[in-house]
């Protein structure tokens, strides 16, 4: 793995007098044809304010985008599904209801040991993963930090209740992620259970189920009695055959850091759902900014294990601090290595939040510039509205605009002041936020100000459009 500094300067579009200075700078002697080795190419892309990316380390940074696997050597894989839905709809209890009634127990007999996420068997014998942290905040975390966990989506909705504003969002987020959903319609031991009208209510949010005669499944349960337990398992099962989910077992180990904490006897432990490839005790990880040399593994029985292949969850103990949750874990080839990548990541971080401090992140000039430079197609917005007449009138004007190279896409349509959740959504999918008649809460404000997400508000819709208008064939102003 070596370059010339030539080359090394014309990838970075850089002078290579300049790599050569730098070079200098740290004690060594180089001329214009001299090759380096990977690691020093690689500091010295950093230390030019570039992103270093060679093979391993897109791997690395890119996760799931980076190597991609022959067709001929990716496995079926288990689904890993997250519980959406209203507070107090039932999520925990659902979680709760599988996790004791389908849960092989463990060679020690051992309880089960909350780590984040869980693997459970449906009837035919087969397993799936659930996320154990219910509800679309965990979900949209996650989605924003670039990671994606969640092949399938349960949206639980209380029959005695029917569809209400955290189902909503559930809804807006499963479908900006495009993430398939599963309707568990619980609670139907209660006897005002009307299953009839969540499914008239789902209708409304343009989710239609089987028996409407759309081909979103439903399945009737109730947390409580333990009743379409093995329905809902089967459900899920049928879905993830549609996705054909598969993986490559057979390289290194990436995953996504579901949960992670400082613990008080074994240290930073983060719980980990290998995405591709086996990871094994013994293994050297990058985990976000920090590294380490896994120590053991912990299955969700609590066990000791060797090894965890994809769509598995386990606890990995040894690394050297904790990371957060969405992080994504790597292994890589040497401690030197495991080192340089979480240095690099912690300067990055510093500098993201000295970045961030000094404005905001996500404004409409920004977006369009990352746009162009992207050449993406579409133009991401939230529209929220006093109404549900204008929040349709603005979407179907903005959803008209634009031409074959960029376009707009309303991520979410919602009436009502823009809330915090709105913000977390509008960070998932790196867009701004439009109020039309409405206001942000003071949370929204403040998370939109954290997360530098822009919000824009109107009360001429006229207006509005013709922003977005501007916006798109690239004529905004930047001061607006
Ligand atoms: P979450 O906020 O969505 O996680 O909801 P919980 O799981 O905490 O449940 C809220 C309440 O509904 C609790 O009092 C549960 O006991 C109750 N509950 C959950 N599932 C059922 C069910 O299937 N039937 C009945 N009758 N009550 C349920």
């Amino acid at each position: 793995d070596t370059i010339t500094i030539q080359e090394l300067a014309n990838r970075m579009a850089e002078r290579a007098v300049d790599v050569i200075k730098l070079l200098m700078q740290q004690g060594q002697m180089m001329k214009i044809n001299d090759v380096i080795d990977a690691d020093t190419a690689e500091l010295i892309v950093a230390e030019m304010g570039h992103t270093p990316k060679r093979v391993s380390e897109s791997d690395v940074e890119e996760g799931l985008v980076g190597q991609a696997d022959r067709d001929e050597d990716l496995k079926p894989r288990a689904p890993v599904v997250t519980v959406m839905g209203h507070v107090d709809h039932g999520k925990t209890s659902l979680l709760d209801a599988i996790r004791k009634a389908k849960v092989v127990q463990g060679e020690a007999g051992g309880i089960t040991q909350h780590i984040g996420a869980y693997q459970a068997q449906a009837p035919n014998g087969e397993t799936i993963t659930f996320i154990d942290t219910p509800g679309h905040a965990a979900f949209t975390s996650m989605r924003a930090r670039g990671a994606k966990v969640t092949d399938i989506v349960i949206l639980v909705v209380a029959a005695d209740d029917g569809v209400m504003p955290q189902t909503i969002e559930a809804i807006n987020h499963a479908r900006a992620a495009g993430v398939p959903m599963i309707v568990a319609v619980n609670k139907i031991d209660k006897p005002d259970a009307d299953p009839n009208r969540v499914r008239n209510d789902l209708l409304r949010y343009e989710v239609v189920t089987e028996a409407m005669g759309g081909d979103t499944q439903e399945v009737q349960v109730s947390a409580l009695k333990h009743i379409g337990l093995d329905e809902l398992l089967e459900a899920i099962q049928l879905q993830s055959e549609v996705l054909e989910l598969k993986a490559n077992p057979n390289r290194s180990a990436e995953g996504v850091l579901v949960e992670a904490q400082l613990d008080k006897g074994r240290g930073p432990v983060g719980t980990v759902l290998v995405q591709r490839g086996t990871l094994r005790v013994g293994d050297i990880v990058v985990a976000g900014a920090e590294w380490g040399k896994v120590r053991a593994l912990i299955n969700d029985k609590g066990e000791n294990v060797k090894e965890a292949g994809p769509s598995t969850p386990v606890e990995v103990l040894g690394l050297n601090g904790t990371p957060e949750a969405g992080d994504l874990l790597a292994v890589v080839d040497s401690e030197a290595r495991a080192r340089e990548i979480a240095d690099y990541r912690q300067r990055k971080r510093r500098e993201r939040l000295q970045a961030r401090g000094a404005g905001s992140r996500t404004t409409l000039e920004q977006m369009m510039s990352q746009i162009k430079e992207a050449g993406t197609k579409e133009f991401p917005l939230v529209v929220k509205a006093d109404v549900q007449g204008s929040a349709e009138a603005i979407t179907g004007a903005l959803e008209a605009l634009g031409n074959e190279e960029v376009a707009a896409r309303v991520v979410l349509q919602g009436v009502g002041g823009i809330t915090e959740s709105d913000v977390a959504l509008a960070q998932a999918s790196d867009c701004i936020i439009v109020g039309f008649n409405v206001r942000a809460n003071r949370q929204a404000r403040e998370a939109a100000e954290r997360e530098g997400i822009e919000i824009r508000y109107y009360n001429v819709i006229y207006d509005l459009v013709d922003d977005v208008k501007a916006a798109l064939s690239g004529m905004l102003s930047p001061t607006l």
